[in-house]
């Protein structure tokens, strides 16, 4: 199967989820596809490598909680570490944290403060981008250390959201846009 049939198979619509009149994309069956699954996670691992196709990060982010499924995978794949990013209070050592605007209220993210060690190559891995808000915000917490994003990298972009504006200037890739 083409990368594209795989995901085209594995990410359905949810009408009205969280609530009426949004279509949730969901990615439940493509985790249940053993080789859709591997497929996927080779085809995001290859944004942290270079033209040959040797890994060139040291951390791989996953932003909570579909993005932990599948960085943890990529992370393994390039030889690098995870890193968590999660909503605010889940993480038990000292963070930092990035507030960021909802369309009803905010919502906080967080990172350990040891989470990078200087000059770190950093891949971030999400699901789905929608507005942007929550990748601009994971931008913003790593800037905060002496590493370097190597890229962003989503399963799923939805381009009738400004999600690529938001991010303009930013290495954004998706494997996938609706
Ligand atoms: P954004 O901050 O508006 O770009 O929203 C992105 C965040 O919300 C990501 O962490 C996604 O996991 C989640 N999200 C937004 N829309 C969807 C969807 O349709 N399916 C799955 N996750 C979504």
């Amino acid at each position: 199967r083409s990368l594209e049939q795989v995901l085209k198979d594995g990410i359905r619509d949810i009408p009205d989820y969280p609530q009426a009149g949004v279509i949730f994309k969901d990615i439940t069956p493509l985790l249940a596809d053993n080789s859709g699954f591997a497929q996927v996670v080779e085809a995001l691992a290859a944004t942290g490598t270079d033209d040959d196709g040797r890994p060139v990060v040291d951390k791989v982010v996953g932003i909570e909680a579909r993005g932990f499924i599948l960085a943890a995978p990529v992370a393994l794949a390039l030889g690098a570490g995870f890193v968590p990013v999660r909503k605010k209070g889940k993480l038990p050592a000292a963070t930092y944290e990035e507030s960021y605007a909802l369309e009803y209220g905010e919502a906080t993210i967080e990172v350990h403060q040891d989470a990078f060690a200087p000059g770190d190559r950093v891949l971030i891995i999400d699901d789905v981008l929608a507005t942007g808000g929550t990748i601009e915000a994971c931008l913003r917490l790593i800037r905060r250390f002496e590493a370097e994003v190597h890229g962003t990298t989503v399963l799923l972009e939805l381009s009738f959201l400004p999600g690529r504006e938001r991010l303009s200037g930013e290495q954004l890739t998706a494997l996938v846009t609706v």
